[in-house]
């Protein structure tokens, strides 16, 4: 479909009707397929998948000596997986969410060095930009902790790195591109918080701030790139290296699974509930898992009523030929790491027969899970990753979905349940009790 007026749209999809008045809405992807016959038509494969998991093993002995605090589990950025029983009695009582297995969440909240997801991709991309010029330039034998001394900063500090972000993704790539010796850029939509500017300057990183949106600050940060030829820029529009970062989480979860005797198998089916921006984040863990997992996993992505973006492209099957605007959203929420108005149409095209539905949902209902959470699990996650609740409350109402995966009955009540909590751990105290208070 090309782009069309949005009454031609409407009377083709008639669910944009319901988001363009930015109301909550619950989409069921019809062109989800069976792994089997969808796993045909990917661009990535297992064997990408192991490329990167051995590339971060690689680099594993310099983040540990680099960030101390990853050297418990030996230089592997990896988040705990928690029950959340508690959490789960307040959102089947006061959100009718009747829900019956087990409920996990997944912290990546609490991930080291950048404290959000994007301390998956975000770094993993650096990581593997590091390692191609130190091999290209002789400078890499076995020693990967050879990336922490001063000749090797010195040699990357001819090199810069450029980024756009709502304020995330910068913080990853900023925080990794300074450990490495990258003169780096971060070109941040009006997005971003403060403090997440703040940070960076502290690191020697360069902040360059936006009165513009996500898509108008990725633009500014490509182009100048392209000026300069020792320059890289992360596309987090078109990366397929990002996407492979954030798919590793997979076979990490695996195995916490294993370890916490949760079961998947056909009887035993996982939920995973993702809040989704540009799509990278969600996608890349979302193909992860169906490589895992294969039909056993059913992954919804959930997005700000304001920011549907992906939503938008998925049901229009446009991807990035439409943006919110085009609709007579805003793109503004208050959920920052989820403020984006264009998807990627890379992750668009690469996710649409593996995702079983997207909802969408009001910022205010944010506070009251970022509360719920607080209240009854004392774990603190920023708004965005809060959206990830709303998946799991509205999970009843996808019938279809249900219907399809046999959700019926005694399958629905052996599955598991995962909230996909994607940030939280370094924002400040004064802000944290901002978000506290009932607005
Ligand atoms: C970036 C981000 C997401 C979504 O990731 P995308 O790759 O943009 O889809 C979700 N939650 C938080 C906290 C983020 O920072």
């Amino acid at each position: 479909m090309r782009l069309m007026n949005i009454e031609e749209i409407v009377a083709k999809v008639p669910i944009v009707e319901n988001i363009r008045e930015a109301k909550e809405t619950v989409w069921e992807n019809p062109k989800a397929r069976p792994f089997a016959e969808a796993k045909e038509t990917l661009p990535l494969t297992a064997s990408d998948l192991d490329d990167a998991e051995e590339r971060l093993a690689r680099f594993a002995p310099f983040i540990a000596k680099k960030f101390p605090e990853t050297a418990p589990l030996h230089g592997i950025i990896e988040s705990p997986l928690v029950e959340i029983d508690r959490m789960k009695s307040v959102l089947n009582q006061n959100y009718d969410a009747g829900i019956v297995g087990r409920l996990l969440l997944k912290q990546d909240s609490h991930l080291a060095v950048s404290g959000s997801v994007k301390a998956r991709g975000g770094i993993y991309e650096v990581l593997k930009h590091t390692e191609d010029l130190a091999l290209e330039h002789g400078l890499l034998h076995d020693d990967y902790t050879v990336f922490d001394s001063d000749a090797s900063r010195a040699f990357f500090g001819k090199y810069a790195i450029h980024v756009g972000s709502t304020g995330n993704l910068g913080l990853s790539i900023g925080i990794m591109g300074a450990a490495i010796g990258y003169r780096t850029t971060v070109h941040m939509s009006v997005d971003a918080r403060e403090w997440k500017k703040n940070l960076l300057r502290a690191k020697g990183v360069t902040v360059k701030e936006y009165t513009s949106d996500y898509s108008a600050a990725v633009r500014e940060g490509r182009k100048l790139a392209a000026e300069d030829p020792f320059s890289y820029f992360v596309d987090d529009e078109n990366s397929s290296t990002l996407f492979l970062g954030y798919a590793v989480a997979a076979r990490r979860l695996k195995k916490q699974l294993a370890e916490k005797n949760v079961a998947v198998d056909a009887s035993h089916p996982l939920i995973v509930y993702l809040p989704c921006g540009v799509g990278g984040a969600p996608g890349g863990i979302t193909f992860g898992l169906k490589q895992e997992f294969g039909d056993n996993v059913i992954c919804v992505f959930v997005e700000p009523v304001q920011a549907p973006c992906m939503l938008l492209g998925l049901a229009t099957g446009l991807h990035d030929a439409i943006c919110v605007r085009d609709v007579g959203l805003t793109g503004r929420t208050e959920a920052d790491g989820l403020a984006v108005g264009r998807p990627s149409k890379f992750v668009g095209k690469t996710i649409e027969t593996l995702v079983s539905g997207v909802v969408t949902v009001e910022d205010e209902k944010l506070y009251a899970y970022l509360r719920a959470l607080l209240d009854s699990e004392r774990i603190f996650i920023e708004p965005s990753a809060c959206a990830a609740f709303h998946g799991a409350v509205k999970m009843h109402k996808m019938r279809r979905v249900l219907a399809q995966n046999g959700l019926d009955g005694e399958r629905l009540r052996s599955a598991c349940h995962l909230v996909w909590a994607t940030g939280g751990s370094m924002v400040p105290e004064d802000e944290r009790e901002a978000y506290c208070v009932v607005k």
